[in-house]
């Protein structure tokens, strides 16, 4: 099985590129961001509270998203890999990833760490807050979950490089460009 991470800060493109991938490989696409988006826009409970941290862009609780991912997991159980998008964000969501993986005898098989540049992620989330209105896509929420990523999720990416798993790629250019990138790591 096919089981991917694709890790980068808010604005990164994981979203963008996820569908490329899943597309390309059948993979199934487990988002915590569109899970909660979803669970937002059915008002549940868990909904509401999410609703109130994601709009201040702080991170959910690891139970919360762990749970999420679980259910995700329980209920695609045929899927021919994974592709994991805004999941895991703190280390003790990527050790809680490894130990349900393990019990389905299943591993990550890599990590893909899109790499851009501050003034470029600001300048498109701005720009996606224009146009869908997301409400956590506006500058002063924008630079929250800028700093939030790198003092709590940027060192998940050390978690995969221990295990020789993390894969560095270039997430400036246009999109069939990055995607290519994309695929040249996972194809290798
Ligand atoms: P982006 O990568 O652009 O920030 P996401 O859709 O991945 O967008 O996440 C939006 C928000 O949802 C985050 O700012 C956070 O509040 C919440 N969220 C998503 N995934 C997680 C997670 N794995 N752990 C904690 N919070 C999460």
């Amino acid at each position: 099985m096919l089981n991917i991470v694709l890790f980068g800060p808010p604005g990164s493109g994981k979203g963008t590129q996820s569908e490329k991938i899943i597309e390309k490989y059948k993979l199934c696409h487990l988002s915590t961001g569109d899970i909660l988006r979803g669970e937002i826009a059915n008002k549940t409970e868990l909904g509401i509270q999410a609703n109130i941290i994601m709009s201040r862009g702080e991170l959910v609780s690891d139970e919360i998203v762990i749970g999420m991912i679980k259910n995700k997991l329980e209920a695609n159980k045929d899927a021919k890999g994974y592709i994991f998008d805004g999941f895991p964000r703190t280390v003790a969501q990527a050790e809680a990833l490894d130990v349900v993986l393990n019990a389905l005898n299943q591993e990550i098989s890599c990590f893909i760490s899109l790499e851009v540049e501050k003034d470029e992620l600001i300048k498109r989330l701005v720009k996606r807050g224009e146009e869908c209105g997301r409400t956590d896509d506006n500058l002063e929420v924008i630079e929250n979950r800028i700093a939030v990523y790198h003092k709590q999720t940027a060192v998940v990416a050390k978690y995969y490089e221990k295990q020789g798993k993390s894969h560095p790629v270039e997430g400036m250019g246009s999109i069939e460009e990055i995607f290519e990138r994309i695929t040249a790591v996972i194809d290798k």
